[in-house]
């Protein structure tokens, strides 16, 4: 628990959400805000600031449920795809600082574009790129 943090207020039933689903470890809610017709928030209950702080067996189990949710939104809403989406750190666009995936429901032509486009000045240096990050 870490104060402060509405994630955790929503675990422990200080703030009320929408529950889709839970076990001991893991709720999955409703977004606030949706982006679509079935936007859900997948979170330990433990609180982990993102993905770099989180230990690695908490973070498979956190997919695995991600799968879950996904499953029901085609099941129960008829979504035909699902995107997930994590965002870590600031400069990634997290804003609420308890780590989290969002479990998107996607429908034929639904207008929204979640992809990321290709930057040709990037495209440039594939070969530097792949040489820095393996430390060569
Ligand atoms: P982030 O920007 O950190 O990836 O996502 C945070 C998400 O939390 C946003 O999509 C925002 O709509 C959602 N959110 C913020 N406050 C609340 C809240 O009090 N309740 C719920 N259910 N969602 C929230
Ligand atoms: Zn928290």
């Amino acid at each position: 628990m870490s104060e402060d943090c509405i994630f955790c207020k929503i675990v422990n039933g200080e703030l009320s959400c929408y529950k889709i689903w839970e076990d001991e470890d893991f709720l999955a809610f409703l977004d606030i805000n949706p982006v679509s017709r079935g936007h859900v928030l997948v979170i330990p209950k433990r609180h982990y600031e993102n993905i770099s702080d989180c230990d690695d067996e908490t973070l498979g189990k956190l997919n695995v449920v991600c799968k879950k949710i996904g499953l029901m939104l085609k099941d129960k809403l008829g979504a035909t795809g699902v995107n997930i989406v994590n965002a870590s750190g600031k400069d990634a666009q997290q804003s609420v600082f308890h780590l989290h995936y969002h479990v998107v429901a996607r429908y034929p032509e639904d207008g929204m574009d979640l992809w990321f486009h290709g930057k040709e000045k990037f495209g440039n240096q594939l070969e530097e790129i792949a040489k820095k990050i393996c430390g060569e």
